[in-house]
């Protein structure tokens, strides 16, 4: 192929973020957010990697996502790099759930921009805005191959015996209830960064993957393939999060509509944007929860116990579910940075082969690393995750193949 470049684009309801790569050598050239697409104070951020120029931001109107993407396309133009370029290869675009359906990266087409769209019902807040960023792509630029990489598609591999929850058979069918799994694409790229830092195939090896950003996630991954994650249905369930609950009764549910009285959309905000560690004690940043704790405040503390308790229960839970572990994996903004939470979370697991290094976890770095002592059972790695780097490079293999 002659062209070699790929923009990635994660569209959300009123913003995009994108990347431009270069696969040769999976260089980055640029990248940038639209945010508050739709209003007044639109603001665009670019950064021109390939040219080393500072950042340009913009301020103005951007009706929609088509007015957003002509004016990437225009900043990318700036550096010769606009989304008219015969030299870009494809876009590929993040899509936040593929059901069933879709297990692998899929070039898009009428059929399948079909399919996204039936996935609605599971998927109301990111789908249809992952549409519109897949619409205004192709009405820009309809010739160019585009891909479609799900956060789901990793976990298609879970047995039915995790995917399934124990309820009616029927009932779950009809409304497509099981448990699909999100963050794939980060879970995939580090179990697979992983098995390479252990200078092993990751046919080989076993690793416990905790994606801990905003959004947290944890999954099960044996020689290269998901056997288990902790997110559901929706992202909602499992571990404590910035601002959602993670696990928690369903009959908390039941008892907030009849006793609290609250409306099934209050429940939902409450436990997806008031919950989690900003519910418990006000703040979702683990860098101000740290600070707090520093200063003595018992709140902060006890959101940061909870945070702890949760996540080293499903740390349990996978060495269980795998039986063997070859490596537990910490990534995204707080596992990569937050070398307290390393700690706390493998703390007293040295019965299971698990151990942090003081020194090593302190150690501050981009770059993938062990934080275990050498003659530990289980590896501990910090492996920064990017999750725009394998929706690049996914697309690129696909449309390669075309
Ligand atoms: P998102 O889920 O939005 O993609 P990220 O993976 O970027 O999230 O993670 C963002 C979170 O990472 C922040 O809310 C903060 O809690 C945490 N974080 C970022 N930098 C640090 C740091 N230096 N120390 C501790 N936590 C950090």
């Amino acid at each position: 192929m002659s062209s070699s470049r790929v923009l990635v684009l994660n569209s959300g309801s009123s913003s995009v973020k994108y990347q431009l790569l270069d696969m040769r050598d999976s260089s980055r050239l640029a990248m940038g957010l639209v945010e508050r697409i739709g209003e007044e104070s639109s603001r665009l951020k670019h950064t021109p990697l390939a040219s080393g120029g500072a950042s340009r931001e913009w301020t103005g109107p951007m009706a929609d996502h088509e007015a957003a993407l002509k004016a990437v396309s225009a900043e990318l133009a700036k550096d010769g790099l606009g989304l008219d370029s015969p030299e870009l290869a494809a876009i590929g675009h993040r899509v936040v759930h593929g059901g069933r359906h879709f297990t692998e990266p899929t070039v898009i087409d009428d059929a399948v921009l079909a399919e996204i769209e039936r996935l609605i019902p599971v998927a109301p807040l990111h789908n249809p805005a992952n549409l519109t960023g897949i619409r205004t792509a192709r009405s820009l630029r309809p010739d160019l191959p585009q891909v479609a990489v799900f956060d789901t598609a990793f976990h298609t591999t879970m047995p039915e015996s995790a995917a399934r929850y124990a309820i009616d058979v029927e009932t779950a069918d009809r409304h497509r209830i099981r448990r699909y799994g999100f963050h794939g694409t980060s879970h995939a790229y580090v179990s697979r960064a992983t098995a390479k830092l252990l200078g092993r195939a990751p046919e080989d090896v076993n690793v416990i993957v905790l994606h801990l950003g905003n959004g947290a996630s944890a999954s099960a991954v044996r020689g290269g393939r998901c056997v288990d994650t902790s997110m559901g249905l929706t992202p909602l369930e499992g571990l404590v999060m910035g601002t959602r609950s993670g696990d928690v009764d369903p009959a908390v549910i039941f008892h907030l509509m009849r006793v609290g009285e609250m409306s099934t959309d209050e429940i939902d905000t409450l436990l997806n944007k008031k919950s989690g560690l900003i519910g418990l004690c006000g703040d979702n940043d683990m860098r101000e929860i740290r600070r707090r704790i520093d200063e003595g405040d018992q709140r902060a503390a006890l959101a940061f116990d909870i945070y702890i308790h949760r996540l080293k229960k499903y740390i349990g839970a996978y060495y269980a579910v795998l039986g063997k572990v070859d490596a537990i994996a910490f990534t995204a903004g707080v596992g990569e940075n937050a070398a307290p939470v390393r700690e706390a979370a493998v703390a007293g697991l040295e019965e299971l082969g698990m151990v942090v290094d003081g020194e090593l976890n302190a150690v501050r770095s981009d770059e993938p690393r062990l934080i275990s002592p050498g003659h530990a059972r289980v590896a501990v790695a910090v492996v920064p995750t990017d999750e725009e780097l394998e929706i690049a490079t996914q697309t690129y293999a696909l449309v390669g193949r075309i």
